[in-house]
């Protein structure tokens, strides 16, 4: 199997732990924006080799305010909607719903557990994109989720920060025998 060269921060790694910083290197030179773009396409290739449906850059030790989310139906989330990954930057949370479902979630930072996770189903999110322009998106369900896990990434939480109790919490191989 191919791996990633790229390594990925794991519980108890500290960067996972702090608030990532805000991005402003699009107003930077060239250099600044070769930079985010190397960030970003390290972030792509361990999502891919992964099998991640989304990924936050801290998780690839880089403590920035910089996110993907990439959707689409696998082995894990068999129900899980296909769009085109998208990439924000300096993401915002302007509402979410008050309305919450539980769903499973895993994350390539705490490897071999999963977590019974409630979460806003609704939540809408401004970001700025790869081109610099500022977007306004409307996320539901299983998108909402997969922001709403990664944007915990850029202040410091991990899903296991949310789980209502240790009783939310199973190893991916209990998980395989249900
Ligand atoms: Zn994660």
């Amino acid at each position: 199997m191919y791996n990633s060269k790229v390594d990925v921060a794991e519980l108890g790694n500290p960067i996972l732990q702090a608030q990532a910083q805000k991005v402003v290197s699009f107003v930077g030179g060239r250099r600044e924006s070769e930079e985010l773009q190397h960030t970003i396409e390290q972030m792509r290739e361990v999502m891919q080799v992964r099998n991640g449906v989304g990924i936050a850059a801290p998780q690839i030790g880089i403590s920035q305010q910089i996110l993907i989310i990439a959707s689409r139906p696998n082995e894990r989330y068999p129900e899980a909607p296909l769009i085109e990954p998208v990439v924000m930057i300096n993401p915002v949370i302007n509402t979410v719903s008050s309305y919450t479902e539980k769903g499973w979630e895993g994350c390539l930072s705490v490897p071999g557990i999963r977590g019974f996770v409630s979460r806003a189903v609704q939540v809408n999110v401004g970001f700025v994109d790869i081109n610099g322009t500022p977007q306004c998106w409307e996320l539901e369900g299983f998108l909402a989720r997969i922001f709403l896990h990664e944007y915990d990434h850029l202040i410091g939480l991990t899903f296991l920060d949310r789980v209502d109790s240790v009783a939310d919490l199973i190893s991916e191989n209990e998980l395989a025998k249900r």
